[in-house]
């Protein structure tokens, strides 16, 4: 093979079914406007409805369309990576299967990459339709993040976005495995600059992000990029030791030179739930870091391709 592919298009699907259809053409379009030779590589995260027939049936006909088929579920920052260790093009673009990001925006990321940058990433301006704890969580979450790491990790971005061949070559080296997609983009640095675009609704099926995924893929960006949570306990574990210190004085005192002997239920009750949340916030924080290192000292792939259609590949099992 070895045909020189200009674009690769990324779009990782999970039970996207009712959509994909309506993805894929509009993709065809805004790839066959750009003119030059692409590849869409589909990664099907292991949907359990009907999306992977679909895709395969376009790679049957469609010589552009690639599709990896994961072995299970692995979730989207691992789906994507899956694709970026297939992709050939000499720029890279990462979108979701779901039409939010646009492909039209794509063309947008292609002229700023001509122009010599090599990160393109798209910056939501506007979210429409996303429920307004979304909205105010993610805010939220991604000044905290920002605030906790020194890796300059844009505000309001998620993973659409174009990168160059050197950057993508660059981050298929990095062997972590619960990966930060949109952080590891901003560490391995190089040229980059944003492009504006309103998101648009979901308008077919629901959001493959429930709370619990949201809630990892949040504590992956921030144990990732920051060991302040860290810090965090023992700052606060010194606080909280000086204050008790405090109070020690003070009960030795009231025992020795006062009569109120009547000894504080409550305030026992208070300092005993107080010192046991705040260890068990501790523990918690030491736990979340440490089954990471647990994770990453196994050494498993992050993810296993069960099959791929489109391509005569050689690698047909496991690549990372
Ligand atoms: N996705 C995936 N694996 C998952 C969850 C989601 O590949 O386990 C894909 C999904 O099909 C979509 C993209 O990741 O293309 C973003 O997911 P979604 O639209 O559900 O997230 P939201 O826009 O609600 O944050
Ligand atoms: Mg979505």
């Amino acid at each position: 093979m070895g045909s020189y592919i200009m674009y690769s298009i990324i779009i990782p699907m999970y039970n996207e079914e009712e959509v994909i259809g309506m993805t894929y053409e509009r993709l065809k379009k805004v790839m066959n406007d750009l003119d030059e030779p692409y590849e869409l590589i589909f990664v099907n995260d292991g949907s359990r409805d009907g999306t992977l027939p679909m895709v395969k049936e376009y790679s049957e006909w469609d010589p552009s369309v690639i599709v990896l088929d994961l072995s299970r579920n692995f979730g989207h920052q691992v789906a994507i990576t899956a694709g970026m260790d297939q992709a050939r093009g000499e720029a890279v673009v990462v979108i979701d299967a779901d039409l939010q990001d646009p492909p039209e925006r794509i063309k947008d990321m292609v002229e700023k990459w001509k122009e010599g940058y090599d990160v393109v990433y798209a910056k939501r301006a506007e979210r429409k339709g996303e429920t307004f704890f979304k909205k105010v969580t993610a805010s939220m979450y991604y000044r905290l993040l920002r605030s906790l790491t020194d890796v300059d990790i844009p505000l309001d971005t998620g993973d659409f976005r174009l990168i160059d061949r050197k950057v993508c070559d660059q981050m298929n080296q990095l062997q972590e495995k619960n990966r930060f997609v949109r952080g590891l983009v901003s560490w391995v640095g190089f040229k980059q600059t944003a492009v504006e675009y309103d998101r648009d609704e979901r308008e077919y099926g629901e959001s493959k992000y429930p709370l619990g995924k949201m809630i990892k893929l949040s504590l992956d960006g921030i144990t990732s990029f920051s060991y302040k949570p860290l810090k965090l306990s023992s700052y606060g574990g010194a606080m909280v030791s000086m204050i008790g210190f405090l109070y020690m004085i003070y009960v030795i005192y009231q025992r020795l030179f006062t009569d109120a002997a009547v000894p504080g239920w409550s305030s026992v009750i208070v300092i005993q739930l107080f010192f046991f949340g705040f260890v068990l916030l501790m523990l918690g924080i030491i736990g979340e870091y440490i089954g990471r290192i647990y994770d990453e000292s196994k050494g498993r792939p992050s993810y296993i391709v069960q099959e791929t259609y489109g391509r005569s590949v050689k690698d047909h099992a496991a690549v990372r």
